[in-house]
């Protein structure tokens, strides 16, 4: 696939949504705790993946990239 076609990497990063897909999960006054604003879906963000059971350092919780399991790239986000 040619470089072009790529998503671009430009946009802002935002944390997807695990339920809709779309990028509009937003912290709540909770620490660690999501809202989206799309499905109304909230999410709880946790310090081991739920997949592999690894612990993950959550730096800023701001990035998707923060709320991936860095080894199975499973979402840390689970449903509350
Ligand atoms: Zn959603
Ligand atoms: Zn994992």
């Amino acid at each position: 696939m040619p470089e072009a076609e790529k998503p671009a990497t430009t946009i802002e990063k935002r944390p997807a949504c695990p339920g809709c897909g779309e990028p509009w999960l937003r912290p709540t006054q909770l620490p660690g705790r999501f809202r989206c604003v799309y499905c109304l879906s909230r999410y709880e963000l946790v310090s081991q993946c739920p997949d592999c059971g690894e612990h993950q350092t959550i730096a800023r919780m701001s990035t998707t990239e923060d709320m991936t399991c860095q080894s199975c790239g499973g979402s840390m986000l689970r449903p509350l």
